[in-house]
């Protein structure tokens, strides 16, 4: 089996310096290549660490909608050293008007920042969306984006967004976590997507599955990537088409869009 995530944070510090244990893991369930996402200027250091030492792993920096107000006057000359000196792809940006206490008027200027990055070397970029559609689309319609298109990770936007975003390059990444039963909204505009442009992620360890989905269970509920599996699983239903011609049309998306 040959499995791809296309959105996790594995270096994330909850899993406690386990990632040996996890990456062997993963490779038990074949999943060979993943995007690890930084998200601020503190993480980005942890990111190509593990990237340096596991080769399954596409290293990804960007400064994420939720700490833009944590970022130093030289966050973005930083961020461009690591995305210059790393085979990387751009990421995890975005625009968050659900979570509280988050000024929003700082997110917009950030996340073009980081677009334009993208832009000029053509990298994959992982954009992160929740209630800001309207302002995502227009932001990504009236500026220049990379040539190979865009991801909007963990999809969750309303079903009339998919063709205007897919006209702009986009490809969308399906969660392991939409097959709890109130994400029933999110698993049926997922039908909608066009093939082409179907990617699947764990966020691990965030968005943990349903306990009866998970194969890899860990303390506190975090999420493990190699539930990567159950993710492909869950989206082969939900769509319905098969296990293998599923992980045969991810393969090619992932491989088109972050390069091999
Ligand atoms: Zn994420």
């Amino acid at each position: 089996m040959r499995l791809f995530d296309a959105h996790n944070h594995l270096h994330d510090v909850q899993f406690n310096n386990n990632q040996h244990q996890i990456m062997s893991d993963c490779e038990d369930v074949g999943l060979i290549r993943m995007v690890t996402n930084g998200t601020s200027e503190l993480d980005w250091e942890a990111v190509s660490t593990l990237a340096k030492r596991y080769p399954q792993i596409i290293p990804s920096f960007g400064l994420h909608p939720w700490f833009v107000h944590d970022r130093s006057p030289n966050w973005l000359n930083l961020l461009e050293q690591k995305i210059d000196n790393y085979d990387s792809a751009v990421g995890e940006i975005g625009l968050d008007r659900r979570k509280r206490n988050l000024r929003y008027n700082e997110q917009e200027e950030v996340f073009l920042s980081q677009l334009q990055l993208s832009t000029e070397r053509n990298l994959p970029v992982s954009i992160h969306c929740i209630k800001a559609w309207n302002q995502i689309h227009n932001l990504l319609r009236d500026n220049p984006i990379p040539k190979r298109g865009f991801l909007l990770h963990g999809f969750s936007g309303p079903a009339e967004m998919i063709k205007p975003l897919t006209e702009l390059g986009a490809h969308f990444s399906f969660s392991g976590s939409f097959a709890h039963p109130k994400k029933a909204r999110h698993r049926n505009i997922f039908c909608k997507i066009p093939t082409n442009r179907l990617l699947i992620e764990t966020d691990a360890p965030y968005q943990p599955l349903p306990d009866n989905c998970t194969t890899h269970p860990l303390e506190e509920k975090l999420n493990h990537p190699a539930n990567i599996n159950s993710a492909y699983k869950i989206a082969a239903d939900c769509i319905e088409i098969p296990y293998e011609a599923l992980t045969d049309l991810v393969e090619e998306n992932f491989l088109r869009f972050f390069g091999d």
